[in-house]
Order: structure tokens, then sequence, then C-alpha cells
């Protein structure tokens, strides 16, 4: 099997590698090629949170599972509170093929996934983006974003306010001018919006989005988190990686619980990509992509990385 070391993995893949991988995926997905696990999530006490994501991808002849999860001690130990390994298998006899380090594999596919869903839901002539949230993951996101569309500014949000200074680092870094405003301003202006928080009420409301916003909602991946104002989804055409998660611990579950969505009108982007769904409707439709993060996308990414890993001799081989 390969090994490829956490290590290894800054500068492999580039936000290209995954942005191709997730969208080859996610397609497959819509397709019914390729299926997601049910999530196995458990509490360990003291905040730990530990889980798998697994699936099978018939089309890319991928099997494999992301475990991994929260260690909310481990800043004080020097180490990072988000730990995962993503394991491949041979889908065919289930020899284990490959251990790849997670951890900035998952800020790549994550990043990808919202990618995507600009890339095949905003608006052509999309020129601001708005960031809500300053945390780990928004600079993934905003470098990936920025690919997707001729942006010409950013202005973000975040609750709490010593953290801008990521975003603004990040746009400058872009060559993007960067502002930080009001949530009322974020919605006025931005074209393009995406929250990734860990908040557990929602920050965007009805009346901060205006038609023909594309909103992609990359923080609630989990039972109880919610980001946006579920009016806003009533109102949207909605799409995400996988209804089945949306409904449960996605961002659609508030909606849904309340009746302001059903399940049926919650379209997977895939079929988007697949071109069996149009998509946006009308440039004054509002478009959400509810990004819940799939198993199928850590093994995606995770196995390009092996590829590109064994290619530059980075990847180790060790006997079973
Ligand atoms: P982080 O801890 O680095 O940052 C957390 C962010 O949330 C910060 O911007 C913080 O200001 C904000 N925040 C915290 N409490 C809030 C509240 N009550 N209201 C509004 N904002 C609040 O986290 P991160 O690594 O950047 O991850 C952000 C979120 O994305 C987490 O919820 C994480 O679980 C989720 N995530 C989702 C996926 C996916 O595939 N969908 C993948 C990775 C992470």
């Amino acid at each position: 099997m390969w090994i490829v070391p956490e290590a290894a993995i800054d500068g492999l893949l580039s936000p290209d590698d995954a942005f191709a991988a997730v969208e080859q995926v996610f397609a497959a997905m819509a397709r019914t090629e390729a299926y997601n696990f049910p999530v196995v999530r458990e509490g360990l006490g003291e905040g730990r949170q530990y889980g798998f994501k697994s699936g099978l991808d018939r089309a890319g002849g991928q099997l494999g599972v992301k475990a991994g999860g929260y260690f909310p001690g481990n800043a004080a130990r020097g180490l990072i509170n988000h730990q995962s390994t993503v394991f491949l298998f041979d889908p065919d006899t289930g020899v284990v093929q490959a251990a790849v380090g997670g951890n900035l594999l998952t800020a790549l596919r994550t990043a990808a996934a919202s990618a995507v869903s600009i890339a095949h839901l905003a608006r052509r002539d999309a020129r601001v983006l708005g960031m809500i949230g300053a945390g780990h993951q928004s600079a993934f996101q905003m470098r990936a974003a920025a690919r997707q569309r001729d942006f010409d500014r950013v202005v973000g949000w975040n609750l709490h306010p010593e953290m801008l200074p990521r975003l603004a680092d990040t746009a400058a870094d872009l060559g993007l001018p960067f502002e930080a405003v009001s949530l009322d301003a974020l919605g006025a202006q931005a074209d393009v919006i995406i929250s990734i928080t860990s908040s557990d009420a929602p920050s965007l409301m009805d009346a901060h989005v205006r038609p023909g916003t594309h909103i992609a909602c990359m923080g609630t991946d989990t039972v109880g988190k919610q980001e946006l104002d579920p009016r806003v989804l009533a109102r949207a055409a909605v799409f995400t990686d996988e209804v089945a998660q949306a409904v449960t611990l996605g961002e659609c579950q508030h909606a849904v619980a309340q009746g302001l969505l059903a399940e049926r009108d919650i379209t997977p982007l895939g079929a988007v990509i697949d071109g069996a769904h149009p998509g946006r409707g009308s440039d004054d439709a509002i478009t959400v992509f509810d990004g819940t993060g799939v198993g199928l996308q850590d093994i995606a990414v995770a196995a390009r990385a092996v590829e590109l890993a064994r290619a530059k001799g980075l990847a180790v081989e060790v006997a079973l």
C-alpha cells in the first residue's frame, strides 16, 4: 500500500486538481454510479468528536473512508484540532491501497465543492464576492472561488472581527480589494456569497439576500448548526452535494423541519454538471448550494493525491 503523509499534501494538489476530482464525483453521484454510505459521528467526551465518511465510486473505481474528527485539546499540544486520514481500498478485493493525510485535503475538497457550485450556478457576470466567516476554511474558499468568476472585489463579515485580517490578507494575495462590511451591505453588494462558519443560528437573513445571488452555504455539516435564514431556502433554487445529508445534517435540515422546503425540491449539483438539470433558471433567481461534505469528495481528492504523489516520488510504499 501507499502512504501519502500529511506533510506531502501541501503543494501537491492544486485547487484545479481538487475542482476536477470533486466535479467528476458529484456528477457520478447524480448518475447513481457513486454512493455515500451513512455518516458515523460519535462524541468521545470533553468535546471530542470522531467519525467516518465513506463511499463507493463505481465510475471512478474507488472505495474508501475518511476517519477523523475534532479534538479541541489538540491546540494546547501544538496540533490542529481537526484530524483526519483517508484510506483507499480496491473496490473489487477490499485490499487496502493507500493511507493519505486528510487535513489539508479536507480544506481543498470543501473549497472545491463551493467552487464547483459557483462555476455551475452563479451568474456569469458576478463581480463581487461576499465572505461570511473568517476561520481556517475561509481562505481556501476564497482562493478556489476567485478562479471561477472575474471578481473585482471581496466584501466580508465575521462575528469575531479580530479574525477578519485572514480575509483581507487572502484577498490581497489574490490582488483583490477587500472591505469589511455589515451583513446588510454584504447582501446588497455581493453577487456570490460563501458562508463558512460554525454558527448554530442564522447570520444571513432573508432581507439581506437580493435576487440573482448565489449562496454557497458550507459551514453546516452537523445536526443543530445553521447559517442561513430558512426563508431564503424557501424562495431559492436549492442544490446540494447529497440530498440525504442536506435534509438531516446540512443547511436544509431547518427549512425542511419547518415545512418551508420539500426534499423533492432539492437538486443534486451533479445533475447540473451532467446537464440533466438547467441549474440557475434566470438572472434574478437566488441559488443556494448546501455543501454538507461527503465521503466521496475525500476519496476523490485522496485518489488524485496518491497519483500525484507517486508521480513525484512523494508516496511511501509499505508491504502489507
Ligand atoms: P474555525 O473554527 O477556524 O472558524 C469558525 C468560524 O465560525 C469563524 O469565522 C468564527 O468567527 C465563526 N463563528 C463561530 N461561532 C459563530 C456564531 N455563533 N455565529 C457566526 N459565526 C460564528 O472553523 P473552520 O475550520 O473555518 O470551519 C468552519 C465551519 O465549516 C465549521 O462549522 C466546520 O465544521 C465546517 N466545515 C464544513 C465542511 C463541509 O464539507 N461542508 C468541511 C470542513 C469544515
